[in-house]
């Protein structure tokens, strides 16, 4: 299997051509044994590919020129079924690009097709996709994690190098723990929005699902960057986001053994799986050895987070979603009777049950006389919890912790239990709602199953995040484990 860093470096030295890559990819894609795809886009990629090919021969030094790539089926791609995991849009074809989907096509990155997700990126199984559930490859009767679980599951698989994803309240961080690899949810504002099809608009976030950190940093520069189509973009001077430079000239990201890091006590307790635990303990030490400063920070309103989460997600998404409504998008039903049968019944039928469960909890959360009692509660425990961090960063330069409570659950294990599924995403909601980076790299194994720590930044500081994880990849292999069964690419690259 390569690296997307050996991808990039293969490509530069002609060592072999994006169109032989793209079909290898293509070939693996066609055995998924996982459902980590809805749609595979060969035809496309195969075009891209030879144009990405004339494009480097022609003197192209983009960085992912003729790099093979999947994306969440949440960024809309011109001209390409996406569905974000429901009925609702399962015949929809996307009439412009996201900006991400732009951006990398700009790059001469081929896009192999689209992944599966959780139904409108909600749930952490993928068990809520109205294309059926993703498969983990490391044991196919557990789940990948979510929403972004055909992105994980793919990359875990070797069916493509990397990929994007989403995260509004974990949904990058858990899969890339369940399924072994490394994931980067960016801070809120740092990858455009536009064309990424709405959850929670104050949450909603893209990223990077890879192999390694250095393979996130090389997918993840490609994408970042102002978007005035995106009314919550941030601007960012070049002086800023220095590390920018560092890996595009590279390849790389030189270790910051500086960076203190904090335990947040609110994240190791004790109902939680022993091996998770005891792997992110190995961890610490290792980092320990390797020259970082580690002290325990506190976290207090850690506690409050699901509960906000599920009140202002919910909130977001029933106005977010009142845009399907059988006219303008998506499903409609047969004979309406009326325009409120109309609505009704194309809503009834082309969502699912978690997403009708958001909406109705959602419209409550926001009606009238309840609103100050739980919409506008829940956004002053937000501001609790932000605080939590920005006290936190005054200590620390980096948090780590778990990802996860344990490692990927049993299909069906939790899908009857709402409550139980929320909790799942405890340690990876807080940092969402205060809009910070956040990272997910493979630790260890807990019952031969992956297991993740997680890294927290202050705003903007992507880079050390990705930095403390490069050095960590460099002095420990656990990256490098995969799934046996999963066979390897017929390409090869001198190293
Ligand atoms: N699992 C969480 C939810 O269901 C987070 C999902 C996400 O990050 N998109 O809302």
């Amino acid at each position: 299997m390569l690296t997307l860093q050996q991808i990039v470096k293969g490509l530069g030295e002609k060592q072999f051509s994006s169109a032989e890559l793209t079909q290898e990819y293509l070939q693996q894609v066609q055995k998924d044994a996982l459902n980590s795809f809805i749609s595979v886009t060969a035809d496309r990629a195969t075009a891209q590919a030879q144009a990405a090919d004339r494009a480097r021969s022609g003197g192209s030094t983009d960085l992912l020129c003729g790099v093979p790539l999947a994306h969440k089926d949440i960024f809309c791609a011109k001209d390409v079924r996406t569905t974000c995991g429901s009925r609702m849009l399962e015949t929809f074809v996307a009439p412009y690009d996201a900006t991400v989907i732009h951006k990398l096509q700009n790059q001469h990155a081929v896009m192999l097709g689209k992944t599966n997700m959780d139904e409108f990126a909600m749930g952490s199984s993928n068990e809520n996709s109205f294309f059926g559930p993703v498969r983990n490859p490391w044991d196919h009767e557990r789940v990948p994690g979510g929403s972004s679980g055909g992105s994980a599951a793919a990359v875990a698989a070797g069916y493509c190098p990397a990929a994007t994803g989403t995260d509004t309240g974990g949904s990058i961080r858990q899969p890339a723990a369940f399924c072994g690899i490394t994931g980067i949810k960016p801070t809120y504002g740092r990858v455009s929005r536009y064309g990424m099809v709405a959850f929670a608009s104050s949450l909603d976030q893209g990223g990077v699902l890879a192999c390694d950190a250095t393979d996130a940093a090389l997918l993840l520069q490609g994408m970042v960057g102002f978007d005035a189509n995106d009314s919550t973009s941030a601007h960012r001077s070049v002086e800023q986001d220095q590390w920018l430079e560092e890996i595009r000239h590279s390849h790389s990201l030189k270790p910051d053994t500086t960076l203190r890091i904090g335990l947040p006590n609110e994240y190791f307790d004790t109902s939680m799986d022993a091996d998770t635990q005891a792997a992110v303990q190995e961890a610490v030490k290792q980092l320990e050895a390797a020259g970082y400063q580690v002290q325990p920070v506190s976290l207090p309103h850690t506690d409050m987070a699901i509960p906000a989460y599920y009140v202002i997600a919910g909130a977001e998404a029933s106005t977010n979603l009142s845009r399907y409504d059988g006219v303008r998008f998506g499903h409609r039903c047969e004979n309406p009777q009326s325009l409120e049968d109309l609505y009704a019944r194309s809503r009834a039928e082309g969502f699912g049950e978690e997403v009708k469960r958001r909406i109705l909890t959602g419209t409550y959360a926001l009606s009238v006389g309840y609103y100050d009692a739980y919409y506008l509660q829940a956004q002053k425990i937000r501001r609790l919890i932000s605080q939590d961090f920005s006290a936190a960063f005054t200590e620390v330069d980096v948090l780590l912790a778990p990802t996860t409570p344990g490692p990927a659950f049993k299909l069906n294990e939790l899908s009857a239990d709402p409550v139980a599924m929320y909790a799942q995403d405890k340690f990876t909601i807080p940092a969402s709602l205060a809009g910070l980076p956040a990272m997910s790299v493979q630790c260890g194994f807990s019952q031969n199953l992956p297991v993740g720590m997680q890294l927290i930044a202050p705003a903007f500081c992507e880079d050390r995040l990705l930095r403390l994880a490069q050095h960590y990849q460099s002095v420990t292999d656990w990256h490098q484990r995969r799934p046996d069964r999963f066979s390897h690419s017929s390409l090869e690259v001198s190293a």
